[in-house]
């Protein structure tokens, strides 16, 4: 029974209904990757690369950079892997990079802000992602409109090599306008961390309105279910990389409302696997419908948290 129960978290994720979802891993370093590997993760869905600039006094080389992404494609094997573009500014300081203080740093330079701000940097960084022997996608972070997306993809396509090129759902805007950034964008993702914090106006790193600092809130839950909504018009996958991925009491409602991709922490992976593997997509279609009609995220975690017990 072990060695089945081991089988099984190594297999394909599949729900009870035999839906398939893919289950990938957040990375930030090789020994990430190499736990996520043995977790069962079936790829990486969100590789922080901005772990790879930290503790540093200067920017890393395209050549460092090469090194860096090449040696977690390794550890991953033939598993697919994700790329963000650098993610700072805002709560993610990057001091080598001299970046402007400023009053509002949540709505200012952060993101693929700062990459299109410095074209040297965002060449180098596509540069190095390119030059990964296996196939990377390529993921912006912050997107707030199609002509960013449009400039992420202008600078892939001068390379020369083929890459998907897709889209973090982490603003309202993109999420209420998921259906024309579909229209160029190979895949999305979406980071409720940031979702969360824009939708509600709530700081993610503030105590002070960390009670109410919920993904399940219905305002969320409804962007989500835009989100997916515009992807499935032109047939874009749609992921989830923020923490709701890994909440017991969302993985019903983020599959029932259309996401097809979950990427946790490492030591998530087998635990949300198994939890799939008993979730039925009728059941889920239905907690999902439910869920964006009540009226807190308190009443949603009620909702599931009895759903989960009927299943056993
Ligand atoms: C998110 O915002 O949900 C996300 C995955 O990105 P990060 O937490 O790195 O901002
Ligand atoms: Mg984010």
């Amino acid at each position: 029974a072990e060695m089945e129960a081991a089988r099984a978290a190594q297999g394909p994720c599949r729900m009870a209904d035999g839906t398939r979802i893919e289950m990938f891993a957040n990375l930030g370093s090789v020994a990430d990757a190499e736990a996520a590997v043995a977790e069962g993760a079936e790829g990486c869905g969100l590789l922080r690369t901005e772990f790879l600039f930290l503790e540093r006094a200067t920017a890393p080389t395209r050549d460092e950079q090469a090194r860096d992404y090449q040696a977690i494609a390794d550890a991953l094997g033939d598993r697919p892997m994700i790329v963000r573009l650098l993610d700072v500014g805002g709560d993610k300081p990057a001091p080598y990079m001299d970046l402007p203080v400023e009053e509002n740093p949540a709505l200012g330079l952060r993101g693929i802000r700062v990459s299109l701000a410095d074209p040297r940097l965002l060449e180098d960084q596509v540069a190095a992602i390119l030059a990964v022997r296996q196939p990377c996608r390529i993921m912006a972070p912050m997107i707030a409109s199609l002509s960013e997306l449009e400039a992420v993809r202008a600078v892939v396509e001068r390379h020369g090599r083929k890459a998907e090129v897709g889209v973090m759902i982490e603003t309202p805007a993109a999420a209420i306008s998921a259906d024309i950034l579909a229209r160029k964008a190979d895949f999305f993702s979406i980071g409720t961390n940031d979702l969360t914090q824009y939708t509600l106006a709530m700081d993610r790193g503030n105590a002070a309105v960390a009670a109410g600092v919920d993904g399940l809130h219905p305002a969320v839950l409804r962007l989500i279910g835009t989100t997916c909504d515009g992807a499935a018009r032109h047939d874009t996958p749609v992921g989830v990389c923020g923490s709701l991925a890994a909440d017991r009491l969302a993985v019903p409602i983020l599959l029932g409302l259309g996401v097809s991709e979950l990427s946790v922490p490492p030591a998530r992976v087998a635990a949300i696997k198994a939890l799939v593997g008993t979730l039925d997509m009728v059941k889920c279609r239905a907690a999902a419908i439910a869920a964006l009609a009540l009226p807190s995220a308190a009443a949603v975690r009620a909702h599931i948290t009895t759903m989960l017990q009927e299943i056993g």
